[in-house]
């Protein structure tokens, strides 16, 4: 009842969380146990080599930016980890916990982030994160299919949810 309670004053959110290759080298253990202790639950989880259309429809968002071709290939070179992440205010707390884009940012601005711990450089730049709910429910639609469907039934996801 408790948590009943609780549930409705912080409403749990689901984001999307991606381990890129970079990281997946040395760090996923890591990163993988600081997920679990700030509280997060995963909901689901799926390494995979991406496929370059995968890769390129994931990031469409960026075709145009001189940078798009490097970052196709930079995150079908190795596995990535595809994790759906649930908790209250969950795409604001992880982008947090991953701090800036840029790692040379992040250790200014946020050093304990993972990127701050993990990136090398803005394109390796160990993690991804949904920018809002309606892009993290558009993106695990498309990486987890109808898996997630059987998620929407606590009322995180709602067709209704604006554009950012
Ligand atoms: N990226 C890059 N150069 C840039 C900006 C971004 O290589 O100047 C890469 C980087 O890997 C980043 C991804 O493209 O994570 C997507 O960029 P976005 O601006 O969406 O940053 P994010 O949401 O990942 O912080």
């Amino acid at each position: 009842e408790a948590e009943e309670e609780i549930n409705f004053f912080f409403p749990k959110q689901q984001t999307l969380a991606v381990i890129k290759p970079d990281a997946m080298e040395d760090h996923k253990e890591e990163i993988l146990g600081e997920i679990c202790s700030r509280g997060f639950t995963i909901t689901q989880l799926k390494e995979l080599v991406l496929s370059r259309d995968l890769a390129e429809d994931f990031y469409s968002q960026h075709r145009d930016k001189p940078f798009y071709n490097q970052l196709v290939d930079f995150m079908c070179r190795g596995p990535c980890m595809l994790l759906v992440l649930t908790k209250e205010n969950a795409v604001e707390e992880w982008r947090s916990m991953m701090g800036p884009t840029d790692p040379a940012q992040a250790q200014e601005t946020a050093p304990g982030s993972l990127r701050a711990r993990f990136a090398t450089d803005i394109l390796h730049n160990a993690l991804h994160g949904s920018t809002s709910q309606h892009h993290a429910q558009e993106k695990i639609q498309f990486l987890f299919g109808d898996i997630t469907s059987d998620l929407n039934s606590d009322g995180v996801f709602d067709s209704t949810l604006p554009e950012d």
